[in-house]
This record gives C-alpha cells, structure tokens and sequence, in this order.
C-alpha cells in the first residue's frame, strides 16, 4: 500500500512551525526544494509531510540596521546581488551564491536551504539500484563506510558554498522553534558526523542569516569542481581578515562539516596551512582523489593569503 502524503503550504513562521511539531515524526520544510525535491526522487531522503514556507513573506526581506545585514532565510541566491549592501560589504557572498549550481536552479534556491543542503557522498548519491548492488553504506541503512573501506563512521562531504563565506564573515543564525526566537554562531550548527550533520531540533525554522558591518571584511573565496557549470564542489575555502587584524580560514566540500581556522594577518601561514590539513578528514568520496584535494587544501589557502596581502 502506498503511504499517505501531506502537503501543507504555510503562510507565516508561527503556523509553519505548529505545522512542523504537529507533523514532527515525519516531515520536512520545503523552500526552493532544489535539494529536498531532489534527494525524494532519488530515493535518498522522504518524508511523510512536507510543509512549504515560500509562501511567508517575513523570510524574504533583507533588512539593513546600523550595525547588521539580515538575509531572510528564503531570499534567493540570484537575487543577493540586486542588494547594494551585500555588493558593497560581502561580493565575496554574492560570487559563491554565483557559484551554486545553475542559473536556472539559483533563482528557485534559497539561502536558507543552503546553508542546510544535505551532505553528499559519492557512495550515497546514486540511484537506488547503484546503492542496493554496492550493500548500502551507513547513511543509508548500511553498515560501513565504504568511500572508507569499512569505517563505523560517516564521512559524507558538506557541500554548500555560502555557508564558509558566511562563517569567514561572522555570521550568526536566527532560529525560531516553540520557545522562541534565538540566535546562534552559524558554525555552530554543524556536528562533523555525516549521518546527521547538523543539531538543530527538526522543528527550528531559520528565520535570518545576520553579518556584521562594519569590520570591513576582505574575503577571498575559492571552489574546486570538475565544471564551471551545475557541479557540486570538492573543496571550498574562504578566507576573510577584518579591520582588526582577525583571520579566519574555513574550509568546506572535504569534511562533514565547514572546518574553521582563527588566526591573525600576522601569523604563521605555514602552521595555519598544516592546521587545516589537520583538521579536514578528507576521504575517497569525490570525482578528485583524497590525494588531489588535500593538496588544493595548500594551494587555495595559499592563494588566499597572496591575493588577500596584496
Ligand atoms: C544539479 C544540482 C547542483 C547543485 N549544485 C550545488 C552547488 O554547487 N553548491 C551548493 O551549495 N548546492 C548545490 N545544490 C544544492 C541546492 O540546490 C542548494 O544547496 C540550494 O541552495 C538549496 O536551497 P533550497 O531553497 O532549494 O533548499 P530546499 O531543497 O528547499 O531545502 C534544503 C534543506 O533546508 C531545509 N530548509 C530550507 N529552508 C529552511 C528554513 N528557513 N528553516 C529550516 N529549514 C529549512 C529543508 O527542510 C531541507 O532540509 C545543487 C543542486 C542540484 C540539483
């Protein structure tokens, strides 16, 4: 028997999050659905439920204060250029949103549902049929790793190309949920285990992205992919330096999650560089060899530094 599916379209935070505890076993916010609509028909990820918040007007603006950028949730990549504010204080933003996908597919894409695109693996993204032939991996009802040769962990890759732009910028969420509204570093929503990558309660609906102004942020970012066009990254870096003298590294498209680097414009580039080859467990799971990618880890960083000293 072919299960029952809900749809439900929602017209503001409040009745989309009822919706979502009312439906809470099993259900998903649907925004642009260029991620959500896509794992469903590949058989990677469906739920019962699936409840639309594009109709909610508050989640479209971009709200300027004194001190604050706020990006709603379901403003669309292609639109964060017409924003003079994010041209002026973040192009570096405006080029990775560039970068996402397609043109056709950044115009429906959210930068709410980037920054919780699901991880991505190239044992786990396949057909149905390529996943059942190979025995399943762990995020997928298996029982190994198998980009890893057997590990009892995840080692799914994080892919958005905002989120390490936003986090070399300071970015914070804000999250409304039943007991209200917080906010929170957005590089704290990422747990680093590629079966469940983030920790935000399934009923948390992400209101704002907000950055800072005033920091006068230098952002050099960088994407590694096999076309210019539609392809997901293998490596992402941003690397920002702010009026203070602050650095910071963050590097995504290898590890579960964005890894992020503090330093100082005056520091060691060459212990920055082997904290970042640390940091990032880079596995076999990409069109690009482990090998390749750790060392385009080196490369952009050290790209970065040049182009941002310059
Ligand atoms: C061919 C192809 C190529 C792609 N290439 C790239 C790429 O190069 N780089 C990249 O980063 N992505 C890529 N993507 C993935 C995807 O298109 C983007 O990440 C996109 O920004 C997702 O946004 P969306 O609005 O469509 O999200 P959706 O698919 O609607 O949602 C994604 C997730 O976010 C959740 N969500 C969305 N909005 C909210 C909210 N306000 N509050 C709480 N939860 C929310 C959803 O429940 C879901 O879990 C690609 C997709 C395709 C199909």
């Amino acid at each position: 028997m072919i299960a029952e599916k809900i749809y439900i379209k929602t017209a503001t935070a409040d009745e989309a999050i009822s919706m979502a505890y009312a439906h809470k076993d099993d259900f998903c916010y649907l925004a642009g659905g260029t991620d959500v609509l896509v794992n469903k028909y590949q058989g990677n990820k469906e739920s019962k439920c699936l409840i639309d918040i594009t109709g909610i007007a508050e989640l479209k603006q971009v709200t300027i204060t004194d001190t604050h950028v706020k990006i709603g949730s379901l403003v669309r990549l292609d639109d964060l250029k017409k924003h003079p504010v994010l041209q002026a204080s973040f192009p570096a933003l405006i080029i990775a949103a560039g970068e996402v996908a397609s043109p056709m597919l950044r115009k429906t894409a959210t930068i709410g549902g980037n920054v919780l695109c699901e991880n991505r693996c190239s044992f786990y993204n396949q057909s149905e049929w390529w996943r059942e032939a190979v025995g399943y991996c762990l995020k997928c009802e298996g029982d190994v790793c198998i980009a890893t040769g057997g590990k009892k962990a995840c080692f799914s890759k994080f892919v958005s190309d905002t989120a390490p732009v936003l986090i070399s910028a300071g970015a914070q969420l804000e999250i409304a949920d039943f007991d209200g509204t917080h906010i929170v570093d957005l590089e704290t929503i990422y747990t680093g285990d590629g079966i469940k990558p983030r920790n935000l309660p399934e009923t948390a609906l992400i209101l704002n992205i907000i950055l800072p102004l005033g920091h006068d942020f230098l952002i050099v970012f960088k994407k590694l992919r096999p076309r210019l066009a539609v392809d997901f990254t293998s490596l992402t870096t941003a690397v920002s330096t702010d009026k203070h003298g602050n650095l910071r590294m963050v590097i995504g498209g290898v590890d579960p999650k964005p890894v992020l680097i503090k330093g100082r414009v005056e520091g060691n580039r060459e212990d920055y560089i082997k904290s970042a080859l640390q940091k990032t467990r880079v596995v076999d799971n990409d069109f690009y060899s482990r090998k390749y990618r750790r060392d385009m880890i080196r490369v952009f960083l050290e790209q970065s530094f040049e182009e941002l000293m310059r």
